[in-house]
């Protein structure tokens, strides 16, 4: 495809093609770029899609299941976003891997609804902000060591985390450290690989810090 023809086509494109390059371009090969599609409609997602993105990224679950039945079924869904109880059922057989599991009562609604092993994260809350969902470190080692996340239809496969809302990137290094810090203290099996974090404001620091998978939305789709 030559010059000319690229800058035509990406005039109607509602993503920003050349950050998703260079996005693409950026990261490692051991680290999965998910794009974060929340809020965003079913064409622009069609189009991260034409240009082969496979990972995307929802936070509502309502949200998911209609946008599961109108695109193509070889994508893989992230459920990204803080899941009630009562929706878990709804999400659990859906999503390729859920991000944000903060809680044992959480982690035992999937696991009685799930009908293939799961795969899914632990939330750690390494933000200052109270506001911020997930374990503490202390949480969710006395959770680990009580046995309560632990159940044979579930996959741990890693851990998740969000950096405070701040330009301050000393802060922001030091929280991703902290989730890869406690990854790496755990010895939860050979599926225990993924490091979800880094979102379009700090995916590079959290690349440096150790991530295996970013979170990018309005990098890719705009802002929202
Ligand atoms: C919205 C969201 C993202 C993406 O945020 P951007 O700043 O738009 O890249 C990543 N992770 C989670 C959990 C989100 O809710």
């Amino acid at each position: 495809m030559n010059l000319a023809t690229t800058t035509i086509q990406n005039t109607n494109l509602m993503v920003n093609v050349d950050d998703l390059n260079s996005i693409r371009e950026a990261i490692p090969q051991h680290v999965t770029l998910v794009a974060v599609s929340k809020t965003k409609p079913v064409s622009d997602i069609q189009e991260a899609y034409d240009l082969g993105v496979r990972d995307f990224g929802e936070n509502r679950v309502q949200e998911l299941l209609q946008k599961v039945g109108e695109l193509p079924n070889d994508i893989r869904w992230h459920a990204i976003g803080h899941l009630q109880t009562n929706k878990a059922k709804q999400v659990a057989n859906l999503a390729h891997l859920i991000h944000a599991v903060d809680s044992p009562r959480l982690f035992d609604a999937l696991s009685k609804h799930a009908s293939k092993p799961l795969d899914v994260l632990l939330q750690l809350n390494i933000a200052t902000e109270t506001s911020k969902h997930g374990f503490s470190e202390s949480e969710l080692l006395h959770a680990l060591d009580n046995g309560l996340l632990s159940n044979p239809s579930i996959r741990i496969r890693g851990l998740m985390g969000m950096a405070t809302f701040t330009s301050d990137e000393n802060q922001i290094a030091k929280e991703f450290r902290t989730l890869r810090r406690v990854f790496d203290s755990l010895q939860l099996g050979d599926d225990f690989d993924t490091v979800s974090m880094g979102m379009s404001g700090d995916w590079k620091i959290a690349i440096e810090e150790g991530s295996t998978l970013i979170r990018v939305g309005s990098a890719i789709f705009g802002s929202r």
